[in-house]
């Protein structure tokens, strides 16, 4: 990894020494007996921390996405979610081939108002309409840039949802970096809703792992939904156990990452092409876009990869800058100059 600088996602952070001695020390039992004592303290902490009765460990969060779906949902029925979530885009096709539901988006940027909402829930009544049984919520957003979603407008929309008897699902992959972020509690964060997913493997540097929490009968349903998926572990305490190392020594350090990611947006901003709107950088996520005239997003990542920085390509013309754990101040003002020459004006 020595001097690849590697701003393609905060996925791709190594686990430190620290992390790893924590995991070798773990006490570990058979989680599906319930005797993993690492996996079960993690759960009661996110638990405590997410303020829902209780929590589950999972594989991935695409996997707690998933599970979610098909605690939430029936085979038929329709999901609204933002404009390019996760759920839609990422998760290839998860919520149509493991849930049998399809998925409307709405809004942009990341966020969508109550009368959007509104207006795609179909109407009930007539045999021909899917119903519409769950609004799902992505925050941070990644493709909208990592925007963190107003506390106030995910009340309004919860509220709103359940009005009509929506049930209300948080993709919360990156609740750290709002929470960070923005400033408000998680269990504020995540109490409009009915699940919430969170991910151990992005910022907070585990090797893998996410969970769901929420009230225990949705938590004992979910249980079930991961066994049948194929993802209920045994000795699980050794990721479980990364997951509280995160927990402990990650979780205030995103602001410096939220930092570095906004004096690289400013530098591209100000110093090439690019187009960058400043306002989108609220967290660890940049996503910026070729104008004519510049190579496209293939090109851009061939090149700067010769030079030592790795971005994602997310379109033709439109690329993705995440940084993280492994990526320091320096590498991010390094990554700059590289970028800023590669995208002149
Ligand atoms: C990364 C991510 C997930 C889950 O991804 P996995 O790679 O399956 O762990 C879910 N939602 C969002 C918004 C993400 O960014």
């Amino acid at each position: 990894m020595t001097d690849r600088i590697d701003l393609r996602s905060d996925t791709v952070t190594q686990p430190t020494a620290a992390m790893r001695a924590a995991m070798a020390a773990a006490p570990v039992g058979d989680d599906q007996y319930g005797e993993d004592p690492s996996t079960n303290r993690l759960q009661a902490r996110c638990a405590e921390l997410l303020g829902q009765e209780a929590a589950l460990w999972l594989p991935s969060g695409t996997m707690a996405n998933q599970v979610a779906l098909r605690v939430l949902t029936r085979p038929g029925d329709e999901v609204v979610a933002s404009r390019e979530s996760h759920a839609a885009w990422h998760e290839a096709g998860g919520a149509a081939a493991n849930a049998g539901v399809q998925v409307v988006e709405v809004g942009r940027g990341g966020v969508f108002s109550v009368d959007e909402l509104l207006a795609a829930i179909k109407p009930a009544g007539l045999p021909v309409f899917p119903q519409t049984t769950l609004m799902e919520i992505e925050n941070t957003h990644n493709r909208a840039g990592g925007v963190v979603l107003p506390q106030p407008l995910v009340r309004q929309l919860c509220a709103a949802a359940r009005e009509r008897g929506l049930a209300c699902f948080l993709d919360g992959a990156r609740l750290w970096n709002a929470h960070v972020a923005g400033g408000l509690p998680l269990h504020e964060l995540a109490a409009p809703f009915d699940l919430v997913a969170v991910a151990f493997s992005k910022g907070l540097g585990a090797p893998g792992g996410s969970l769901l929490a929420g009230s225990k009968d949705l938590i004992t349903a979910a249980d079930r939904q991961r066994r049948r998926m194929g993802g209920a572990m045994r000795q699980n305490g050794i990721f479980a156990a990364a997951a509280l190392h995160g927990l402990d020594h990650h979780l205030a350090r995103l602001a410096e990452d939220h930092a570095n990611a906004r004096r690289l947006a400013e530098r591209l901003a100000a110093g090439s092409g690019v187009q960058l709107d400043l306002a989108t950088v609220q967290s660890n996520i940049i996503v910026f876009h070729l104008p004519p005239g510049l190579p496209d997003a293939a090109q851009v990542v061939a090149r700067a990869r010769e030079r030592g920085v790795w971005l994602n390509a997310f379109a033709a013309r439109t690329l993705r800058a995440v940084t993280h754990l492994d990526v320091s101040r320096a590498q991010c003002e390094q990554a700059a100059a590289v970028l800023t020459e590669l995208l002149a004006a």
